[in-house]
């Protein structure tokens, strides 16, 4: 009878544990370097994020520019009002280069943009502005590069000086064009250490123009790329290069690690 009773709650504390864990498995190898079991079901389960509509942004990304006013940007470096022209849902450049109040480290960032039509200057000229990373440190370069040739690595999409984009992957002048970057900052330790490498992943107009790219260092005009130190976090700054540019639909999503919510 003992015995009986025995097999009974035994049974009972299997089903029990059978119930609580009715998805994945607790029995697999580890995934090494963390953790978890191979689909372990008490992973903490993902975020649900709601997918914008196309062209609207997704439930948690924070909305830098709606079309309706600059109050998340200031002027770069000063600190003082926005003064682009702000009309029919976009900014324009005006005068002055822009930068988010936002401290932004490690982001999936989509921003909107058309170079003047009808299209004037050429070369570096033509339709010239950008969207940079931590402070005005790394440059992904807006340029009106349809059938405008310039140096390869200063082209729409290229990341300034470093690398030009894997194609051309360029609408005509005053089309609205995408980029939806992918931003992992560098990091520095003591002694002004390079310590964990930075990278880009750009998608121009809905086309990979670079995969997982490692950050050389600052980029910059006629100069070798080097790093200077700056924090994890920073203002995303859009350039002000003496073309009225055009933004719209500009948003970010802070991109932590896995497991991380
Ligand atoms: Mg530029």
């Amino acid at each position: 009878m003992k015995l009986l009773a025995f097999l009974a709650l035994g049974l009972a504390g299997v089903v029990l544990a059978h119930q609580e864990h009715k998805i994945g498995y607790q029995d697999t190898p580890l995934i090494p370097g963390t953790k978890w079991h191979v689909h372990d079901g008490l992973r903490p389960q993902p975020r649900v994020v709601q997918p914008g509509e196309a062209g609207s942004p997704p439930s948690d990304a924070v909305v830098l520019f709606d079309g309706t006013d600059l109050s998340h940007w200031v002027r770069f470096k000063r600190g003082t009002p926005a003064m682009w022209k702000v009309e029919n849902g976009y900014m324009e450049v005006t005068r002055g280069t822009l930068a988010t109040k936002d401290k932004i480290g490690d982001c999936q960032l989509h921003i909107e943009w058309a170079s003047p039509n009808p299209p004037s200057g050429e070369d570096q000229g033509r339709g010239n502005s950008g969207v940079f990373f931590s402070d005005g440190n790394y440059e992904v370069q807006v340029l009106d590069s349809y059938g405008n040739k310039t140096y390869p690595d200063g082209q729409a999409g290229a990341i300034y000086g470093q690398y030009p984009p894997l194609v051309n992957a360029s609408r005509k002048p005053g089309e609205w064009q995408t980029y939806d970057i992918l931003y992992t900052a560098p990091r520095f330790g003591p002694g002004a250490k390079l310590v964990k490498e930075g990278y880009l992943t750009v998608f121009h107009n809905g086309v990979c123009v670079h995969n997982h790219t490692r950050i050389m260092g600052k980029t910059d005009h006629r100069v070798a790329p080097r790093f200077v130190v700056h924090p994890p976090k920073g203002s995303i700054v859009l350039q002000d290069h003496g073309v009225p540019v055009r933004f719209r639909n500009i948003w970010y999503r802070e991109l932590k690690g896995y497991d991380e919510r």
